[in-house]
């Protein structure tokens, strides 16, 4: 279990990514990079804004996208 600083949040699993800058968390580094893809100043999109779901804890997923 790790735990955020700066939220607090603590989360699980090898691949869950925790993000610094919205405090969000991801359910792997694909789900984590999509939320940061055109970050360029350093600000983050909403996963919503990206079509990430949330998945049964509550981490956003990327499995529905056509990554695989
Ligand atoms: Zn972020
Ligand atoms: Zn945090």
């Amino acid at each position: 279990m790790h735990r955020c600083s700066k939220c607090g949040k603590g989360w699980g699993g090898l691949r869950t990514c925790h993000c610094w800058e919205c405090c969000v968390t991801f359910s792997d580094v694909r789900a984590f990079d999509a939320h940061r893809k055109g970050a360029r100043s350093g600000k983050c999109r909403t996963p919503e804004s990206v079509g990430l779901v949330p998945n049964q804890f509550g981490y956003w997923n990327s499995s529905d996208l056509n990554f695989q």
